[in-house]
């Protein structure tokens, strides 16, 4: 596989550990087991891993639990906002240098919260910025959650145009190659699908895990049992061109990604997404929808089309409108329920394979954003910048 990842390990915190190992931390440092549930309803529930607010913690040990079990693990470096402020990308900086992003979209009905699961990826798709830079580490799960609470936090204190709010949904379809790092991965649905106050209480049916197919981890997943959605990134329905697209369709080829993703779709009775970029004269032809429409015919599936969002250095561009049409309706006339995914964050670069942790440093970025203009009609607003 592509990448390596640095052994550098982020600090423990709460949300790594199940509440047993919680417990036991907790006894470990010296203080009753009930001081993990204490310190698991001020970050699950209260969202705050501040001290100063755990006044049912004796005020001589708390900031020594806080520090041992709620490390403060990711920075805000940068905030881009868009949609009047709908849409919003974070740029974190982890405990040693490592440049993650998350994108929180707000829409009428539900709120979510798109997460990163690497610094990087490894699996190098020359469509995405991310897979561009390759792989710096894995995320811990405290590090995939702590994403999640950022916006749960802002949306609970209002922060978020639109009122008070919660996150409904989380996609790991930031950074990264989510089942790359399968254990951090699995913590971190637990942890954001544990019941309040041992988790976040989101429903497992509205986090999605989205992958490039790695065979074997797809199996493991469709064995814990979990009622989450697996979407699976095809971009083509034959080897040839998926080899290009999705390099490691090299060692796990069309037919064996879709297979597995039906075992997974019987054993959880839930439809698996196939999501597409739809590419100019790459992947939109005529008969590449009929021969995916064939793949997929009669399946628990629902197929996911991404009109392709610009990244730097890129040769390709998205399917003129009327290709999409045409792709969308051979695929309908099949009756595989077809949607076409929006654009949410593309001019701040927020949107699907635009994430990419900028260097040179953010500020450069933001000013040179600016200066260019938006894509969109929306003014771009730099909501806050943290030096
Ligand atoms: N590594 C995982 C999750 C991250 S990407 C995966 O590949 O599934 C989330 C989705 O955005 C994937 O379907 C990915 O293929 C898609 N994507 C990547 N670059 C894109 C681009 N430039 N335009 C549109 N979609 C893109």
């Amino acid at each position: 596989m592509p990448g390596r990842v640095t052994p550098t390990r982020p600090p423990r915190h709460l949300a790594d550990l199940d509440p047993a190992e919680r417990r036991a931390a907790a006894a470990e440092l010296g203080g009753p087991a009930f001081r993990a549930d204490q310190l698991a309803r001020h970050y699950f529930a209260r969202l705050t891993d501040d001290p100063a607010d755990m006044t049912d913690l004796p005020a001589t040990s708390r900031d020594e639990l806080a520090g041992q079990l709620l490390p403060r693990l990711l920075t805000a470096q940068q905030e881009l906002s868009c949609d009047e402020g709908m849409t919003r990308k974070t740029l974190w900086r982890a405990f040693d240098g490592a440049l993650i992003e998350s994108v929180l979209m707000r829409y009428p009905q539900r709120v979510t919260m798109c997460v990163s699961s690497q610094a990087g990826c490894g699996m190098a798709c020359p469509f995405c910025a991310t897979g561009q830079a390759g792989l710096t580490r894995n995320l811990s799960a405290a590090e995939i959650v702590a994403q999640v609470v950022a916006g749960a936090r802002a949306l609970a204190r209002g922060q978020v145009p639109g009122g008070p709010g919660r996150v409904s949904n989380v996609v790991f379809m930031g950074m990264g190659e989510p089942l790359a790092n399968y254990a951090s991965v699995l913590r971190a649905v637990r942890r954001i699908t544990d019941p309040v106050p041992d988790g976040l209480g989101i429903s497992q049916r509205s986090v999605t895990v989205s992958t490039v197919g790695l065979v074997p981890a797809i199996r493991r997943l469709t064995a814990e049992g979990l009622q989450v959605r697996l979407a699976v990134s095809l971009h083509a329905p034959d080897d040839g061109l998926r080899d290009e697209l999705v390099p490691v369709n090299r060692r796990w080829p069309v037919a064996e990604v879709l297979e597995t993703a039906w075992e997974y779709a019987a054993s959880t009775g839930r439809r698996v997404s196939i999501e597409y970029a739809l590419i100019k004269d790459v992947n939109d032809q005529p008969w590449r929808a009929d021969m995916l429409a064939g793949l997929l015919a009669g399946r628990l599936t629902h197929v996911n089309l991404i009109p392709l969002n610009p990244t730097p250095g890129s040769r390709w561009t998205a399917s003129e409108p009327g290709s999409m049409r045409e792709f969308t309706g051979r695929l309908a006339a099949r009756g595989i329920p077809v949607t076409m995914r929006d654009t949410r964050g593309s001019q701040i670069d927020g949107a699907c394979g635009q994430l990419a942790a900028p260097s040179p440093a953010p500020r450069t970025r933001a000013a040179e954003t600016q200066a260019t203009g938006p894509r969109m009609p929306q003014p771009l607003q730099i909501s806050a910048r943290v030096p």
